[in-house]
């Protein structure tokens, strides 16, 4: 297996990126420990890229429990994750599962020529999940990163803050295209409110610089800012009737796909 790619954000702080879908994956190194969002499609040798970079031990951290998040954790053995994305992680560990999700809005002919590359890619191998409180933080040494749920993408998805380097990690939270239309997604109402919480976060902390899950979309509290404020068109329907019912809805660069019977919390 090759080594993902990898670029580095500052002198503690990488970014690697595998898989079809260009999933990123964080390394953290402190004095002591070293800390690892995500472990990306498992389809690159992610753990020999992670000894090239620290000799620290290292703590694996999920965003969310969805495949191209945690693929990897088998290279680590265990990782941390909410026990609200139990029923997800145990979906998503199922290759055929994943490769119907992946190809299902594809073109017969590209569903055939990915098909092979995805169940490469989909394979899955058994690591144990350690349970993370709704909030906390993980401690490197001399760097604490501080962790909160937000929920929307899944129930039990999380951020992390990096307050001294003034970098959040969101996921697939703040992601350009969000997906609200997923059997573990919460309503539109729950995610503009996480939104909201992200951005007090980032605010308070003077984070200018948020990375999320899939590296072609690095946000920042403006785009959160546009972000709540379409939710709250689409709370007070002020958008299309086709568009409520659609479950798509655009505006400038934020996409949200969601279920159309999940607008408001029930
Ligand atoms: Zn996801």
């Amino acid at each position: 297996m090759k080594k993902p790619k990898t670029y580095k954000i500052n002198d503690t702080t990488y970014c690697m990126i595998d898989g079809l879908n260009r999933a990123s994956i964080y390394l953290l190194t402190g004095k002591e420990k070293a800390l690892l969002i995500d472990t990306g499609n498992g389809d690159t040798d992610l753990k020999a890229k992670v000894e090239e970079l620290t000799d620290l031990p290292v703590i694996v951290v999920n965003t969310h429990g969805h495949f191209d998040h945690t693929r990897g954790n088998y290279l680590f053995g265990e990782a941390y994750i909410s026990n609200k994305e139990a029923e997800t992680l145990s979906r998503h560990n199922d290759p055929d599962w994943v490769v119907r999700l992946m190809t299902g809005e594809l073109p017969k002919w590209a569903r055939i020529l990915f098909l092979r590359k995805l169940r490469k890619s989909t394979v899955y191998k058994p690591w144990k999940a350690l349970p993370l409180p709704e909030e906390g933080y993980f401690e490197l040494g001399d760097r604490r990163i501080a962790f909160f749920e937000t929920p929307g993408h899944t129930q039990g998805s999380i951020s992390l803050m990096d307050k001294e380097n003034r970098i959040l990690f969101t996921g697939d939270t703040t992601c350009s295209g969000v997906l609200l239309n997923l059997e573990e997604s919460a309503d539109v109402e729950t995610f503009r409110d996480t939104l909201i919480k992200i951005l007090q976060a980032a605010e308070e902390n003077n984070v200018d610089t948020i990375y999320t899950g899939h590296t072609d979309s690095i946000s920042n509290q403006e785009f959160l800012r546009r972000f709540i404020a379409h939710c709250n068109d689409l709370l007070n329907s002020r958008v299309p009737e086709e568009v409520l019912k659609s479950g798509i809805s655009k505006q400038g660069n934020t996409t949200l796909k969601f279920k159309p019977d999940m607008i408001r919390k029930k």
